[in-house]
């Protein structure tokens, strides 16, 4: 016997038919003589229209009620999924996040998970119940509803598998696996059978849109084995595991891009101690992220161009916050470019060999794709180009890492 959690996304639940579905899946893992605990998400489109609700009604609107809002979504799902179950004769039961209680932060709409007490779900499971969770929400310090941030509902999941020591968390998705890269851009993307913690990290954060970023953070540090895999279909997926668990490390495993970055260049800064604290305190106080970062050489010894990167949501914020400061900061010009990508070349094999980043200069040499800036970590290289390119430049770094399918 093992236990397992199984967690649907939107589009698994989108609609009665497919909860249904869900349910025969759940119960084949019970009738396997599996203790199982479900986490879904609410139907598909679902949270976009309560957001857009929200916002119709107030911009500048309470975060609290926001969370009360946009939770309504999963409670919906969970109780409608424990009613597919009743009626397929597995004994289930939905928990909303209070319920449990599954306890956060106090940062409304976006709280973080500070701990789950499974006393009761435990001993519901080991009676023979199935607990279906409402994913995405947890109870605050002020006793009122909040919310993990979109995506939420997979660091749901993850976490309470983590809390009920589950051998595995199936995360089910619109997709049948982790790819290499995006199946829809590349023809020739593989399906991984497995990666790594880390390097799903990256994958994840670098603009891979298949788990929350947050919950593959929650996985490695609580060591969850995570699969990732279709309700429409009957295949394995591809298991989130340790990297001791991996023989055949590859160099390169899995290529992200990123249409959320954009591009500041402040032209003619001057060159000396303190000034790119200047610059980016007041970002920073403003809650602004920086990404990527370059600076030339001045070419005088008094001035030079710094080009950075924040997400295309907080440009026009960052521009302001910039041309505020300008009298302080003193540069001579300042230009803005939103119609950028950032792609990255990802894998834990990197550590061990040299080469790499030169591989992925050459190739986007070859097809005429100029680097506006560049980044690295120990399992990564990024680059930032026109966003223009993003379907070559994903084709040829693809197959220049040797990952085309035969
Ligand atoms: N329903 C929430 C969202 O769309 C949470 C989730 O699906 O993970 O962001
Ligand atoms: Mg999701």
């Amino acid at each position: 016997m093992a236990r397992i959690v199984q967690k649907f996304g939107g589009t698994s639940v989108a609609d009665i038919d497919r909860i249904k579905n869900v349910a025969l899946r759940v119960k084949r893992e019970v009738d396997a003589g599996n203790e199982v605990a479900v986490v879904v998400s609410a139907m598909a489109g679902t949270t976009n229209q309560l957001v857009d609700w929200t916002r119709q009604i107030s911009k500048l609107h309470d975060a609290r009620e926001y969370d009360a809002v946009v939770a309504s979504g999963e409670q919906v799902t969970a109780g409608l999924l424990a009613l597919a179950l009743q009626d397929l004769g597995v004994n289930a039961r939905s928990w909303l996040g209070w319920q449990i209680p599954l306890r956060t932060d106090g940062v409304h709409g976006k709280a973080r998970i500070e701990g789950i007490d499974t006393a009761l779900m435990r001993e519901r499971m080991a009676q023979g119940q199935v607990p279906v969770v409402a994913g995405f929400q947890g109870l605050g310090p002020d006793n009122r509803i909040t919310t993990l941030g979109r995506g939420g509902s997979d660091t749901s999941a993850v976490a309470l598998a983590a809390a009920l020591s589950a051998d595995r968390c199936d995360i089910f998705t619109d997709v049948d696996g982790v790819y290499t890269t995006d199946p829809r851009i590349v023809a020739k993307a593989r399906k991984l059978d497995k990666i790594t913690y880390e390097e799903m990290l990256e994958m994840a954060s670098q603009g891979a849109k298949v788990l929350q970023t947050r919950s593959v953070e929650m996985a490695m540090n609580h060591r969850v084995r995570v699969q990732v895999l279709s309700s429409f279909v009957d295949l394995p997926g591809t298991l989130v595991v340790d990297e001791e668990e991996i023989v055949e490390k590859e160099i390169v495993s899995g290529i992200a891009y990123s249409r959320d970055e954009a591009k500041i260049t402040l032209v003619r800064v001057a060159d000396r101690p303190g000034v790119a604290a200047a610059i980016f305190g007041p970002l920073a106080d403003a809650a602004i992220n920086v990404d990527m970062i370059v600076q030339n050489v001045s070419e005088d010894g008094k001035a030079t161009d710094l080009t950075f990167t924040v997400t295309k949501a907080d440009l026009d914020r960052a521009v302001k916050v910039l041309e505020e400061n300008r009298g302080l900061l003193g540069y001579e010009d300042l230009s803005r470019d939103a119609n950028v990508v950032k792609i990255s070349v990802i894998g834990v094999g990197m550590r061990s060999h040299a080469g790499v980043a030169q591989k992925m200069f050459r190739a986007l040499a070859e097809k005429g794709i100029n680097i506006m800036v560049i980044s690295t970590s120990e399992i990564k290289v990024s680059v930032l180009v026109a966003e223009d390119y993003t379907e070559l430049a994903l084709r040829a770094l693809h197959s220049a890492y040797g990952l085309d399918a035969a």
